[in-house]
């Protein structure tokens, strides 16, 4: 099996929780490396894209207020990028079945994720589930810059015209 990379985000109820050490720790027994990390404000437009083919699910306009931070108030999330041998497997091992009361006891969402009585997994982490939707969501969380190292082909534009913030 060679080198895999998968999106891991640590969600809303992790942060507020204070567990974002503790994920770490647990997501460092699988040896991979860290090749991306950053903090993030998830836009609706952003949680939309990312759980676009859940879309039909009953779930889904609170799944898209859990992700945005609406439901903890604190709409931080932090992604990372994981790469190395079966990676999506390790990871998604580690982190253990969506929903929380079924996970085992000793993987991430086991251990710190809930059910709320509104019927919310409050599950802690995602993780990507195959070669293709890591490759999807990573495209979609980060830029090629943001990444220690070229992950898919790039391409190099010239932008004119675009007004954006920069340091004083
Ligand atoms: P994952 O790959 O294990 O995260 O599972 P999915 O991609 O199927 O679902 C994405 C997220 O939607 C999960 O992590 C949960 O937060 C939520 N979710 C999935 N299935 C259910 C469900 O049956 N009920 C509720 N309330 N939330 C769900």
């Amino acid at each position: 099996m060679s080198n895999q990379a998968t999106l891991v985000i640590i969600k809303p109820d992790g942060l507020k929780k204070s567990l974002t050490g503790n994920i770490l720790t647990r997501l460092s027994e699988t040896k991979l490396k860290i090749i991306a990390a950053k903090i993030v404000k998830v836009s609706k437009e952003l949680a939309e894209k990312h759980y676009a083919h859940l879309k039909d699910k009953p779930f889904f306009l609170e799944l898209i207020k859990y992700i945005t931070g609406e439901l903890h108030q604190d709409n931080r999330v932090m992604v990372l990028i994981y790469w190395g041998e079966n990676a999506i497997s390790k990871v998604k091992d580690i982190a253990g079945a969506t929903n929380p009361e079924e996970a085992q006891p000793t993987t991430i969402r086991g251990a710190y994720g809930r059910i709320l009585t509104s019927g919310l997994y409050e599950n802690v982490i995602h993780a990507s589930s195959s070669e293709t939707e890591a490759e999807r969501e990573i495209k979609l969380w980060f830029n090629p810059q943001e990444i220690v190292f070229p992950l898919y082909p790039v391409e190099k534009v010239t932008l004119n015209n675009v007004e954006m913030e920069v340091w004083k």
